[in-house]
């Protein structure tokens, strides 16, 4: 595959909305702010195919020729993520059906059912003009298919599709019966045709969480088939350019791991609301790093200042893009890609930042900082390109877990699997300790790790708990918590107690959990041979009733008729341990615990830092790189210890104390 040779700066460009002297501009305004990489024609399907099988590609040739002409090159998108007017006219089957059974109307964009046949026609047709055209241009940096896919659709050819999917996955009707225990509530079919979308939705019951469940896997890999469609047309021309698409920020609804196997790399928009916690931005970045084992990514999106489509779209403040650039950067990403480089006159985005404003002008704010980043990049070159994250810590992120979890009635409402991994994943951020995110699958090697967390791992799927099992048994540490190993992978509860084929390994058994109310909480209080710095922590959401089998009991419930039982357990088991964790404890006890186990594990974080500061290394054939990068809007600092470092931008050598102004930002190479 044709690797980058630079880090890539620019971002979403739509040409066919300006005039010819905006054009002109805006190529002095990119050669100025050292922009190298544009994306398009991202929506532009209506301008390229007027109607059916009549292409207009004139004015394309024309503007990628110029902006080569200008040393720049192209991430050319097929512009399939928005169809034109007379497709949704002419085959309203294109257009998704919703959960009401209402068929939708043209207008939106990634609004089209991704099992149309017509739709994925006319879809591979323009994405054949494109690979006839541009597969060899030598702009072509890399193909971008379509845009933020995730659309669902009820339309009755993915009814029967979904039918045929299930007789693929069960092959007869009394598999399927079992695997979803339709014996419940007399769902029992007796023939596929019987089997509906799940539609039904209503506030009092849920529909059985077991078809949903694999609706949403179907989904998945509808829209996978769909990615491939073009994929597979754009890879007959040019085996060597990379094809990829870009995941919405929001990515619960599509199986990303799966889809990830059928990407060149990982692309990925980085909209972080204004409150989000730096801690939960880095483990997104750390997700999309897992997705492809640890491949650099495409930091597809990111604004270059506010938002629009948030309730409050705050400015980013001086220094934020800056920082936030750096950090996907410190987390993996080999580009840095704005959405957008003008701003649109119009239309559902018009308030959206953008590169160059509606002022036209190149003496704002935001295109001066764009300017001098631009600067920082071209002089840091190649520097990382490729580098990898060597990590000793795996969290384990499961969507089929996700799922299953949240689609759950009980124990609790407030099961929210993002923000569990996210309380799990702030004390390593915070200790600057690199983390990897794994697909927990029977074959998953974990050798490499000292310590892996399995944060609500609802679900094990076939061979996940006896290879986590063997991990443990051959000397690894695994820390796993409340709502872990409930249910198979049909959502069907595991009998003989939970946490059901992990039982043996954590050397425990849970035999009810209790929900507690928002305003009730618990204690957790320290016990036996583990001594942490408080006796007390508060503790609550979710409280299981567990028993110790073979494990030591390191925390009790301080309250209620449980209170003295084990909350917090340690069982040594071969030559490895397993940590429990029956409650959501306050962060204050996550912090104390995850001390605890890697210093056992003997996990180190990079570099010591004050709140708020992050610091991480990529190593590559260039060499190690070294991020730090100061999340508070004050001074604070970084401690190298007698780490010795030189700033790749001032070319400072830095070692001990080393100040970080207000969202500062150091890159640095190891002496
Ligand atoms: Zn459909």
């Amino acid at each position: 595959m044709k690797q980058a040779d630079r880090i890539y700066y620019g971002g979403d460009y739509n040409p066919d909305q300006w005039d010819d002297a905006t054009v002109a501009e805006d190529m002095r305004l990119f050669r100025q702010a050292g922009i190298n990489l544009l994306t398009l024609p991202v929506f532009s399907w209506a301008k390229l195919e007027p109607e059916e099988g009549v292409y207009d590609f004139g004015w394309l040739d024309a503007i990628i020729d110029r902006i080569w002409q200008n040393g720049i090159r192209v991430c050319l998108a097929t512009p399939t993520a928005a169809q034109p007017a007379w497709l949704s006219t002419r085959y309203p089957e294109v257009l998704p059906v919703d959960i009401q059974g209402r068929r939708r109307t043209h207008g939106m964009r990634v609004f089209f059912c991704v099992n149309s046949l017509k739709y994925r026609e006319r879809a591979a047709a323009i994405a054949h003009e494109f690979g006839r055209r541009y597969a060899h241009h030598p702009a072509l940096a890399m193909w971008h298919v379509a845009n933020e896919y995730g659309t669902s659709c009820y339309c009755p050819a993915c009814q029967a599709k979904f039918r045929l999917w299930l007789r693929q996955r069960y092959g007869g009707i009394e598999e399927l019966n079992a695997r979803w225990n339709t014996a419940f509530w007399g769902r029992t079919v007796y023939a596929f045709d019987e089997i509906a979308l799940p539609t039904e939705l209503n506030d009092d019951y849920r529909f059985n969480p077991a078809v949903q469940l694999d609706y949403m896997r179907f989904l998945t890999d509808c829209t996978v088939e769909c990615f491939n469609n073009e994929r597979d047309v754009l890879k007959s021309y040019n085996p060597e350019i990379p094809v990829l698409t870009n995941t919405s920020g929001f990515i619960k609804k599509l199986d990303q791991f799966a889809f990830a196997r059928n990407l060149d790399a990982v692309g990925w928009d980085n909209y972080p609301w204004p409150q989000d916690p730096p801690h939960f931005v880095a483990m997104k970045h750390d997700i999309m790093r897992g997705l492809k084992g640890g491949q650099s990514f495409v930091l597809a999106e990111q604004s270059p200042n506010q938002q629009n489509w948030q309730p409050y779209n705050r400015l980013k403040r001086p220094g934020e893009v800056r920082l936030l650039s750096y950090q996907a950067m410190a987390h993996g990403a080999d580009t840095c890609l704005f959405f957008q480089m003008r701003q649109s006159a119009a239309g559902q985005e018009k308030f959206h930042g953008a590169i160059i404003g509606h002022s036209g002008r190149s003496d704002t704010r935001v295109f001066r900082e764009a300017e001098a980043l631009g600067k920082e990049l071209a002089a840091l070159g190649d520097r990382f390109l490729q580098a990898r994250t060597p990590a000793r810590v795996a969290f384990l992120m499961d969507w089929n877990s996700w799922w299953a979890l949240e689609l759950a009635s009980g124990p609790s409402r407030d099961m929210d699997y993002l923000k569990t991994l996210s309380a799990y994943y702030r004390p390593f951020f915070a200790r600057n300790i690199a983390v990897d995110f794994v697909d927990p699958a029977a074959d998953t090697d974990y050798s490499g790790y000292a310590l892996v967390v399995a944060p609500m791992l609802y679900m094990t799927k076939p061979g996940v708990a006896e290879a986590l099992t063997e991990y443990v048994r051959g000397g690894g540490h695994l820390l796993a918590t409340v709502m872990t190993g409930l249910a198979d992978e049909n959502d069907r509860c595991v009998f003989g107690a939970y946490p059901g084929k992990l039982r043996e390994a954590m050397g425990i058994w849970v035999e009810e959990t209790d929900a507690l109310r928002p305003e009730e909480g618990n204690g957790l209080a320290v016990c036996g041979p583990l001594k942490l710095p408080r006796e007390r922590y508060a503790c609550g959401f979710l409280c299981d009733v567990l028993h110790a089998e073979s494990a030591e009991v390191l925390a009790v419930y301080a309250d209620d008729f449980y209170a003295g039982t084990p909350c917090v357990t340690r069982n040594r088991f071969g030559a490895g341990t397993a940590w429990y964790v029956g409650t959501q404890p306050e962060d204050a006890f996550l912090d104390d615990l995850t001390d605890a186990i890697c210093r056992e594990a003997g996990v180190e974080g990079l570099y010591a830092s004050e709140p708020g500061v992050e610091a991480t290394r990529r190593v590559g054939e260039r060499g190690a790189t070294v991020f730090l990068l100061n999340h508070n809007a004050h001074l604070a600092c970084a401690d190298l210890g007698g780490a010795r470092l030189a700033d790749l931008l001032t070319g400072e050598k830095l070692t001990g104390r080393v100040e970080l102004p207000g969202r500062g930002v150091r890159v640095c190479r190891e002496l």
